[in-house]
């Protein structure tokens, strides 16, 4: 396992829109409780060592297409010089899954080494082959930039538990997506995971809950299952992907209202 080498980790958010416990929680009715909003937020990750920039997803451009009704705060581009990034200079992007809201922006990184799950690739690319995309989360439009990481010899598919740069550790699991991934980070207040969409709310991480948005209901509990051993095993913070309550949980970035960049670790 490597060494806390992980200065820094922040969210960056860019878009948001507020949604119905019953409509994103899978059969909520049955938990007998009352329903209720939430906000929730859309977000990528800025990893920050003393060498290296990393992402853990990209975002998308609500501006050309909100696909459910997200509303733009800042797009990706803004966001990373907001937070001082150049994407030529980025090191490695973590693309948790192949979801438009997470790889939209994927084609700015040019230098990057892309880390992806291998079955996440087989079933996206599996579709785009067989021409059985629409109505999906994604379109051959989104998969484009994922191939051109592969030609370049940038991408990196991963099957197991791997250390992918020294202190961030990359699982694969399923359910919301078949090969979605996880970042455990050590950083010097602890170890941190990063669950992107395989745990979308609070909710899920604290009662199990499963998102209504699956390509396997059972794989899903087990990803919730296995991210609540794991934080327990590590002693580590878990992140859920989309919950607006992680921007009043942690501190803004310095200089910063608290709208868009929070610090994590
Ligand atoms: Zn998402």
């Amino acid at each position: 396992m490597g060494i806390a080498s992980v200065d820094s980790v922040w969210s960056v958010k860019y878009g948001e829109r507020v949604v119905k416990k019953s409509a994103v929680f899978h059969d909520y009715g049955q938990y007998g409780l009352p329903d209720g909003d939430l906000d929730m937020d859309y977000n990528f990750w800025l990893i920050r060592s003393a060498d290296d920039v990393l992402l853990m997803d990209t975002g998308y451009d609500i501006a050309a297409r909100d696909w459910l009704g997200e509303i733009s705060v800042l797009p990706t581009p803004d966001g990373l010089k907001l937070v001082g990034v150049d994407p030529l200079d980025v090191k490695m992007v973590v693309a948790s899954h192949f979801h438009y809201d997470h790889i939209g922006y994927l084609g700015l990184f040019e230098h990057a080494e892309v880390v992806a799950g291998q079955r996440e690739y087989d079933y996206w690319f599996g579709k785009r082959d067989a021409h059985t995309l629409d109505g999906e989360f994604t379109t051959e439009q989104n998969l484009v930039a994922v191939e051109k990481a592969k030609n370049d010899g940038r991408l990196r598919l991963i099957s197991e538990e791997t250390e992918v740069y020294p202190g961030i550790t990359v699982y694969q699991v399923g359910g919301h997506c078949p090969g979605e991934t996880i970042a455990k980070i050590e950083t010097k207040g602890g170890p941190l995971i990063l669950a992107s969409d395989a745990a979308h709310f609070y909710e899920q991480l604290e009662h199990g809950w499963p998102f209504f948005a699956f390509t396997d209901l059972d794989e899903m509990r087990k990803a919730l299952q296995f991210i609540g051993e794991l934080a327990e095993k590590a002693g580590a913070t878990v992140i859920p992907g989309h919950d607006a309550r992680t921007r009043q949980r942690f501190p803004a970035v310095p200089g910063e209202p608290g709208s868009v960049a929070t610090v994590l670790a």
